[in-house]
């Protein structure tokens, strides 16, 4: 990117309503059969013209064709039994019923590329891209066949570099790993987690990311981070090693949140999405109190590093809601640019 400050957001967007029930995560599909796959084309043009009109520079598919962040692209795989199902806790925090490994995992065909080759069409913005990290996607699964978590997660690894390989040929800009997991098993990252992560981004020549969150708004995690203190310090765990890996940039919850904002300077040298946008409320920021978060943050990451995004996803927002908060997002950002060009 030569445009200083690009903006971007951390990934799901919401949706049209007749495409699925609005303001609900992990909605139904309302579509069956070629319907929904035209549906979800359509709601890929429509959410490419909100972020274009609020003024975002790399855009994205705001998830349109995917119900859930992780499990869509697991549904795509062999070795998963979607019937069989058990109950684990996500993340340590909340009670799931979720699919079970009960072979070798693969991926047989591609899972997103005809979606990520039909947003190529439709711009010549750069784009972004997110998959789920290995980790994170073990850590929504239980796991009957592998039986070893580090296992499985190196298996999943060499699947999405194959479908990220892919998504590159097809003119992806940015591959994100999403990794809310990397927040929460600091050991298992460093021992095991970002060489995962090493592994999925194994031979890629465009640029990659990994976003790390304290998730959507939800209950199960808006109360969890009740009990996290007032001083979140996550990221000093995982920072210093992700700091000596080669991902391109870190994509990062920064506003309205309590993390030390000078835990950035641990990946000094990254490209930091730095997340100016709360989504875990309605209220529509402030130009000026997006413009605040950068601020601060550039006292750790260069100017021509900073890349202002959302905390994380804003798939259960209202679309009114998430519309003004993107353009909050470009003005606040533009308030910067002209400060630093003074
Ligand atoms: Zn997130």
């Amino acid at each position: 990117m030569t445009k200083l400050l690009p903006t971007s957001t951390a990934g799901s967007l919401p949706k049209p309503f007749w495409l699925s029930e609005p303001e609900r995560l992990w909605s139904p599909w309302k579509l069956e059969g070629e319907a929904r796959v035209e549906g979800k084309q359509d709601a890929l043009r429509v959410t490419l013209a909100e972020q274009q009109l609020a003024g975002i520079d790399i855009v994205s598919d705001g998830e349109q064709t995917r119900q859930h962040f992780v499990t869509t692209f697991i549904e795509h795989l062999t070795g998963v039994d979607f019937e069989k199902r058990e109950t684990v806790k996500i993340r340590d925090r909340y009670d799931a019923s979720v699919p079970t490994v009960v072979g070798a995992v693969s991926r047989e065909k591609p899972v997103f590329v005809d979606d990520a080759k039909f947003l190529r069409q439709q711009t010549k913005a750069p784009i972004k891209w997110a998959l789920p990290g290995p980790m994170t996607m073990i850590d929504t699964l239980y796991d009957s066949h592998y039986r070893s978590r580090e296992k499985l997660a190196w298996e999943f690894a060499t699947i999405l570099n194959q479908e990220a390989r892919e998504l590159e040929a097809a003119g992806i800009d940015i591959i994100q790993f999403d990794e809310p997991a990397f927040n929460v098993f600091f050991d298992e990252v460093n021992d095991w987690g970002i060489a995962t992560l090493e592994r999925a981004i194994e031979g890629l020549k465009c640029e990659t990311a990994v976003h790390i969150c304290y998730g959507y708004g939800i209950k199960a995690n808006t109360d969890w981070k009740k009990t996290l203190g007032s001083e979140w310090r996550q990221y000093e765990e995982t920072f210093p090693k992700l700091q000596s890996s080669s991902i391109d940039l870190v994509s990062l919850e920064c506003h309205n949140s309590n993390v030390p904002i000078d835990l950035i300077e641990l990946i000094r040298g990254k490209k930091v999405m730095v997340g100016a946008i709360d989504v875990a409320n309605n209220a529509i920021e402030k130009p000026e109190d997006v413009a605040e978060t950068l601020r601060k943050a550039l006292q750790f990451v260069d100017a021509d590093k900073l890349y202002p995004c959302t905390n994380c996803g804003m798939a259960p927002l209202s679309r009114t809601v998430a519309r003004g908060k993107l353009n909050a997002l470009s003005a606040g950002a533009d308030i910067i640019r002209k400060e630093l060009a003074a």
